[in-house]
């Protein structure tokens, strides 16, 4: 039987790791929880977590096609955050606002915090201008996860 609020982790795909290393991130921690974990910069470690609620949510703010694409969207979302030194900022404003709080929020309440902002340009940018890089990302996480 299955433990309540059981926390499981998944070695990011080998691609991620040496992909995230080039911008100074020392691991990638795939999760997955019951939702109440986020995804997360914790010092230089990137965590994501592969619980997602649908598709849509996402959508509103940038085109993903399939679960995949979604969180590999997580993963340079987060990484935004930490090449631009969000979280820094955000701890010394005493709050942390998570990808996770994004379903939930209007796109205008999104695009309202700058940080968030610059983060999701971040992944659009990086979508629009290295598609295969995107896509080698996205085929390493199938492979990882499948
Ligand atoms: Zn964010």
């Amino acid at each position: 039987m299955a433990i309540k609020n059981e926390l499981i982790k998944i070695k990011a795909p080998q691609f991620w790791e040496e992909f995230a290393r080039g911008y100074g991130i020392s691991e990638v921690i795939l999760i997955k929880g019951d939702g109440s974990y986020k995804s997360m910069i914790i010092g230089d470690i990137v965590v994501i977590n592969l619980h997602y609620r649908e598709v849509g949510g996402y959508r509103k703010i940038l085109d993903v096609e399939c679960y995949e694409e979604v969180i590999t969207a997580k993963f340079l979302h987060e990484l935004a955050h930490y090449i631009k030194k969000h979280y820094v900022q955000k701890m010394k404003q005493g709050k942390i606002i998570t990808l996770e709080d994004v379903c939930e929020r209007t796109l205008e309440e999104i695009l309202a915090d700058p940080c968030e902002r610059e983060a999701w340009d971040f992944v659009l940018e990086f979508k629009h201008e290295k598609p295969e890089l995107f896509q080698a990302l996205v085929e390493s996480l199938k492979a990882c996860l499948h």
